[in-house]
């Protein structure tokens, strides 16, 4: 297919240039139409505002808000605000098209959207916050909808701005309307099991994959890159399975202990430590990037964005990667990791248990009822098993890495949707 130029990747390091690259290979490999193409990559709406703010000085400030809605084709958009200085509208509507292809390889009834303010939430007071989340949601007031566009907490929001969202907009429909975001405070109509979701998912792909590979939990080595929200829950279900974590790491550097780390007593300390692993004892130190080329089997990279690269991915010597962040391997470092045969479970499947909880959230909303926690770990588990189990096979129908097959089975989904839904 002409069509589709093999992309070339113009920023090496940039993983939203990465992703589109990964999309235009599986939209190749799938042999999708080129009208196909074009619907699948242009998002259908994006709106930009002015937000003027009063700030605590008396004085009035614009800010710049976007909101991307990438897919609509299986339902309502969903993807969170992003509250950062260096928010563009084409990094939102990158974002937008990730969460697209991340509902429909755990096939829940989204589409993709993204949110975005140029901001920076460090140095603004609470007042001021609160402020912009108005002004932001008002302004979005016929964008979102729990029927059409459902936002959720990204960099620099939380459930707090989640809460003042869904206040606002109730205000506006005259009606308290739960479901029109998700990300809330329990009280608010937040779901159980959404904090520690995404590193749940995290395990559960881990699990499979190393059924795939004939790896005994109980017999196996894992070190966890980041030991936040996700990397410290995907950490402790993983100890609680019997792995030997014997490795983990913060922004202060990686903590190592051959014997294998206590993750509960890890998780106290860091609650105690200010949020931070520093001076944590009973291991040695070493450094994040030591982190990555340790002699275990499992790799979890849990941080940030871009930490396998074309400089690293040689010396890896994890037989399994299991992407709890968003973009953590390089579109230049995919094909050493894939000759050397490990087998990488990427973002867009293993860490989709968060946005599945959050379809649990707006389910509950709309029933006007609550879940027990056991029956959303259940439920998540199995969306999530059922996902992997999925793209694995596609992998080996299309002879393709996980990777690609994870886009191949969004892309199809995408696309036969719209086929039956049908265009002008
Ligand atoms: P978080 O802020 O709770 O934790 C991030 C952790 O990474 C912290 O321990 C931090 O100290 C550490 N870290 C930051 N920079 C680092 C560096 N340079 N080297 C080593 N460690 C570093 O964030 P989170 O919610 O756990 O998100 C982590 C990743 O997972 C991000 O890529 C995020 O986009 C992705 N993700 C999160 C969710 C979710 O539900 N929270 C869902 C999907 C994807």
């Amino acid at each position: 297919m002409a069509y589709i130029e093999p992309a070339p990747i113009k920023d090496k390091e940039n993983p939203l240039e990465s992703m589109m690259s990964r999309f235009d290979e599986a939209a190749r490999k799938l042999g999708i139409t080129e009208e196909m193409y074009y619907i699948l990559k242009v998002p259908y709406r994006q709106v930009t505002v002015g937000l003027p703010v009063m700030m605590d000085n008396g004085k009035i400030k614009v800010f710049e808000g976007y909101r991307v809605l990438h897919s609509n084709i299986l339902g309502p958009s969903k993807g969170g605000i992003r509250f950062d200085p260096a928010v563009t509208l084409d990094e939102v509507k990158a974002l937008a098209a990730w969460m697209t292809w991340k509902c429909a390889v755990v096939d829940i009834p989204y589409g993709g959207g993204k949110g975005g303010v140029a901001c920076n939430p460090r140095e603004m007071s609470v007042g001021e916050l609160e402020r912009l989340m108005r002004a932001y949601t008002v302004a979005m007031l016929d964008v979102f909808g729990p029927d059409k566009d459902i936002p959720a907490p990204d960099m620099g929001t939380s459930p707090r701005e989640m809460a003042w969202l869904m206040d606002e907009y109730s205000k506006a429909k005259g009606m308290t309307v739960h479901a029109v975001v998700t990300g809330k405070p329990v009280v608010l109509g937040g779901s159980l099991g959404r904090v520690e979701a995404t590193g749940r998912g995290v395990m559960v792909s881990a699990l499979a994959g190393m059924e795939k590979l004939r790896i005994n939990p109980y017999k196996a080595t894992c070190a966890v890159q980041g030991f936040g929200n996700v990397g410290s829950h995907a950490a402790r279900l993983l100890f609680e399975r019997g792995v030997k974590i014997v490795a983990i790491s913060d922004m202060t550097g990686g903590y190592y202990n051959e014997q294998g780390i206590d993750i509960e007593e890890a998780m106290r300390y860091v609650e105690k430590n200010n949020k931070s692993l520093e001076g944590y004892a009973g291991a040695e130190k070493i450094s994040n990037e030591d982190l990555l080329t340790l002699p275990v089997d499992i790799l979890v990279p849990a941080a940030k964005e871009d930490v396998i690269t074309e400089e690293n991915a040689h010396q890896i010597k994890a037989k399994l990667i299991v992407e709890g962040a968003n973009g953590p391997t390089s579109a230049t470092a995919d094909p050493i990791i894939n000759s050397k045969g490990i087998l990488a479970v990427p973002d867009i499947l293993a860490n989709a248990g968060g946005v599945t909880v959050s379809y649990f959230e707006w389910v509950q909303n709309r029933l006007g009822y609550k879940w027990t926690q056991e029956r959303i770990e259940r439920r998540s588990d199995r969306i999530m098993k059922d996902a992997f189990d999925k793209v694995y096979q596609a992998s080996l129908d299309y002879d393709v890495p996980m990777r690609i097959a994870a886009y191949i089975v969004a892309i199809d989904k995408v696309s036969q949707t719209y086929r039956f839904r049908g265009g002008y």
